[in-house]
């Protein structure tokens, strides 16, 4: 099968390709376009020429937004089949996020927008209207190609904005397929799809013509998309990297927290921006707490993506393999312990197993750093307070949680955590009507919810005097 870009209503090839490697063998199992600059202006010119009559007509959209949910349902094993394939994550869990991605187009399809009336009375009326912002980019990751595409979709098109995506070059397909899926639903040039490397994802950020940016991946990339926004002013949503602290308070029973930790830490093998990257936990909890991760480490059924049981896929690509093995090697160098794991699966692909690393300490990149894999690190502590400050001390602030058989302790200890969202026995919990984005550097704005329609918007003040 070949897939092609959508670029003002139809599919598109490109005369080069790059290779999309299957993570599971380490091999390419498919060629994906690589879009010209001349491309990425045809695009842009696509969306900028559709804008004027999409952003008219609210209900359309909404129409349009529930046909997009009910599209992705209905080919939700041939997305979640290619998602599998060329991200790793099982079946399961592809279809999973198919699935997750069309509620966020059903939710948003379904969102209130009236404007807000700041007076009316027999003087003046004064509202605050919602006005779209024009043809934007949408720039994402390969961790969660599919659901962090329509984070931004979703909210996009509602407001009336038309979009010019471009995936990862490490998961491009299911992108390309969803657009041929939506080609005959969304109008011509709204929903517009390029692909390739850092070059393209370049040309549309400094593109005259897109009036917004909104990115996720890492926050090296996002330093630079706020650079190129800068010159025109172009708004931007930087969705970035994460090092969330999870802090064990010594009351917790670990029988009834180390599943919930382990699946937090270790779920799409590590390779979320929420997921638990550095576990705090108190002296008298240590041993039985990493005995309880240990055993869940050990029985977790690690595969290909498209092997039947697989709990947790490869990671994704050879940089990040290379990546968390060198972090944990590091760290046992630096003194640190492997309980379980540590080396790579003796199979072709990019397996590493579910990794626990004791004797853990900040100043070990695998602790200071976001280590995006299936990695671990332990750091024990003896003073709360301490472990606080621990927490906070890091130039990341995407998310946090505190585990604790007190609840109200939880909830005191999470606000004293600096992060966008801070969980209470639980991590990871994406809810579509709270506001997700980071303090620091995990990130400028926020999306999902009321939050992420408006960041897609301008704010227009209309005062009428009776
Ligand atoms: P990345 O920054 O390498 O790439 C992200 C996207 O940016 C890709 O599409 C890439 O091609 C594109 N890109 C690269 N150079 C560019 C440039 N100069 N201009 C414009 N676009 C460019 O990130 P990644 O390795 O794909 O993803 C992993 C990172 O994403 C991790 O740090 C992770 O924490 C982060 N992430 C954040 C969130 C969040 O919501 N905060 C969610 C998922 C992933």
């Amino acid at each position: 099968m070949s897939y092609r870009m959508l670029i003002d209503g139809a599919l598109v090839d490109a005369t080069a390709t790059d290779d999309v490697i299957n993570p599971a063998t380490a091999e390419p199992f498919e060629k994906c376009p690589r879009a010209t600059a001349e491309q990425v202006d045809q695009a842009v010119a696509a969306a900028v020429r559709a804008f004027p009559a999409w952003r008219k007509d609210e209900a359309a959209r909404r129409r349009v937004l529930n046909e997009c949910a009910t599209a992705m349902q209905a080919r939700a094993t041939d997305l979640g089949t290619l998602l599998s394939q060329e991200q790793g994550k099982s079946l399961e869990q592809a279809i999973g996020e198919v699935f997750g991605a069309s509620m966020w187009f059903a939710g948003y399809a379904a969102m209130d927008t009236a404007p807000e009336i700041l007076q009316d009375d027999d003087d003046k009326r004064i509202q605050v209207i919602r006005k779209p912002l024009g043809a934007v980019a949408a720039i994402t990751p390969w961790n969660y190609p599919i659901i962090l595409l329509i984070f931004k979709l979703a909210p996009a098109l509602l407001a009336g904005n038309t979009v010019v995506a471009k995936p990862s070059p490490f998961t491009p397909l299911s992108t390309l397929l969803l657009g041929e899926i939506l080609k005959d639903i969304v109008p011509a040039g709204v929903l517009n799809m390029v692909t390739g490397g850092a070059h393209v994802g370049a040309a549309l950020t400094e593109h005259p013509d897109i009036r917004k940016i909104s990115f996720t991946g890492g926050i090296p990339t996002g330093k630079r998309v706020m650079e190129s926004a800068a010159s025109d002013l172009k708004r931007v949503t930087l969705e970035l990297g994460g090092n969330d602290p999870a802090i064990v308070l010594e009351d917790a029973n670990p029988a009834d927290v180390a599943e919930g930790i382990f699946w937090a830490a270790f779920q799409n093998s590590g390779q979320l921006c929420m997921a638990i990257k550095r576990l705090y936990v108190p002296e008298n909890l240590h041993d039985p707490l990493v005995e309880a991760l240990a055993e869940q480490c050990r029985s977790v059924k690690v595969g290909g993506g498209l092997e039947e049981g697989t709990q947790l896929g490869p990671l994704n690509n050879k940089a990040q393999f290379d990546t968390v093995r060198r972090m944990v090697d590091d760290a046992v160098k630096d003194g640190a312990s492997v309980a379980v794991g540590g080396e790579p699966l003796s199979r072709p692909g990019y397996f590493y197993p579910p990794t626990l690393v004791t004797k853990a300490r900040g100043g070990m990149e695998l602790v200071d750093e976001e280590q995006f894999g299936t990695a671990l690190p332990v750091i024990r502590y003896r003073n709360l307070d301490d472990a606080v400050r621990q927490a906070n001390d890091s130039h990341y602030g995407l998310s946090a949680s505190v585990w604790t058989s007190d609840v109200a302790r939880g909830e005191a200890i999470a606000r004293e955590i600096d992060a966008g969202t801070t969980w209470v026995n639980q991590h990871f919990d994406v809810n579509p009507l709270a506001p997700m984005g980071g303090f620091r550097w995990s990130g400028i704005g926020r999306e999902n919810g009321r939050w992420g329609y408006e960041g897609f918007t301008e704010v227009q003040v209309l005062s009428t005097k009776k």
